[in-house]
């Protein structure tokens, strides 16, 4: 918690949900096991947190970006399976071997790394290797999957390291019924085969995000990998809604409202004057701006539950603050101003600022900013 700014905003973390939903998404890929992907400080929602209640849920495996952000949950005493695949040249192998982390390796530099990291730790790396089935963004392509298939079994062989899975990611899973979807799964078990006839006995083939987990259950394999829906949140409005899954928004970003007051008709609001009163009304000032994540893209647009109605930016959203016109109602300062929730008490979603912002809710959660305390709630797992 930062004790400086013990109420100013505060975004609360529903450990409870959290839990619930891993439970839902298992029971959806029940032949599968379940990576809890807490990238990026768990979507914004505290990586150590949500790793222990998504572990607690039933998740075997954890699964980050950065070897950095894997390397810290190790740190913090996080035992069993986490894998991380953002890698680059001169990355901390070794100390990713040291850990036991499952790396993953998309090319032959990457390969080489490992290998001279395992070398000289003394130990076998658990590597995975990644195809890219058509996304087109990491992994190996289909024309040089021989190659690095072939380098790291001969790595295997002489006892650097240990294959322990088969791996990629779609393009277009949150579109039901894209052609990509079926194109990449065939891709993928093309490329799996081909190891598996080299040689490769992988523990997990995982290709599924949590659109495919929610929505394409050929894609389960062995591992799904989810990150938003664990949030509660869907992958798109196009998919349905969190409720359509059994999902339950975790994070609620409030803020208490820093000053109520009287404004004449025609008072320009903010940098800019974009927002100008038309009668006589009152403001309220809400003290988070970009600097905590609002988008700036939001101005005029974002809502924000307070004194019991859903009000509207009024003008734009600054570093630290915005304005929203109360229409003549006086809600004491300090009240309560709801920006986003479950949505279950007349609140705004995520996805309500995701529209208004023109971009994604994983975005909307994943940019509140370091100086909005989390407030993990629920966090012992007896009561569920
Ligand atoms: C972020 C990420 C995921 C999780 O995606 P969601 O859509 O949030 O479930 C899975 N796999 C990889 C490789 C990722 O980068």
């Amino acid at each position: 918690m930062n004790e400086t700014a013990p109420s100013r905003a505060r975004a609360e973390i529903d450990l409870a949900a959290l839990r619930a939903n891993v439970r839902a998404l298992r029971a959806r890929a029940s032949g599968a096991q379940l990576m809890a992907v807490v990238k990026a400080d768990a979507y914004g929602h505290g990586a150590l947190p949500c790793a222990r209640a998504a572990l607690d849920a039933g998740a075997t495996w954890l699964g980050t970006a950065t070897p950095q952000e894997a390397l810290a949950l190790r740190g913090a005493g996080i035992g069993g399976r986490i894998m991380c695949w953002l890698w680059t040249p001169g990355g901390p192998w070794r100390e990713a071997v040291e850990a036991d982390l499952d790396v993953s390796v998309s090319g032959m530099w990457a390969l080489r790394e490992a290998v001279a990291a395992a070398t000289a730790a003394g130990r076998t790396a658990r590597v995975q290797l990644k195809a890219d089935t058509g996304l087109g963004r990491n992994g190996c392509q289909p024309a040089d999957w021989p190659e690095l298939v072939c380098a790291a079994r001969a790595a295997e062989e002489a006892g650097a390291l240990r294959i322990t899975g088969l791996w990629s990611h779609f393009a277009c899973a949150d579109e039901p019924g894209h052609p990509s979807i079926g194109a990449q799964l065939t891709v993928f078990r093309d490329m799996v085969a081909y190891a598996e006839k080299e040689g490769v006995r992988p523990e997990v083939r995982h290709i599924a995000n949590s659109p495919a987990t929610l929505t394409v259950p050929d894609s389960h394999f062995d591992l799904v990998r989810t990150g938003i829906a664990m949030y509660g949140l869907s992958p798109s409005p196009e998919l349905g809604t969190p409720a359509d899954f059994g999902l339950r928004p975790v994070m609620t970003l409030t803020a208490s409202t820093a000053l109520v007051k009287e404004v004449p008709p025609g008072h320009g609001i903010s940098y800019g004057h974009h927002y100008t009163t038309t009668t006589g009304t009152t403001l309220g000032l809400v003290p988070l701006g970009y600097a905590d994540g609002i988008p700036r893209h939001a101005s005029g647009r974002g809502p924000v539950l307070v004194g019991g109605a859903v009000r509207t930016v009024a003008g734009r959203v600054a570093m630290d603050q915005f304005v929203v016109d109360l229409g003549g109602d006086r809600p004491e300062p300090g009240a309560d101003a709801v920006l986003f929730g479950p949505g279950d008490r007349g609140e705004p979603t995520a996805e309500d600022w995701a529209a208004a912002a023109d971009t994604i809710a994983y975005e909307i959660v994943t940019r509140i900013g370091t100086r909005v305390p989390r407030i993990h709630l629920h966090a012992a797992p007896e009561r569920d």
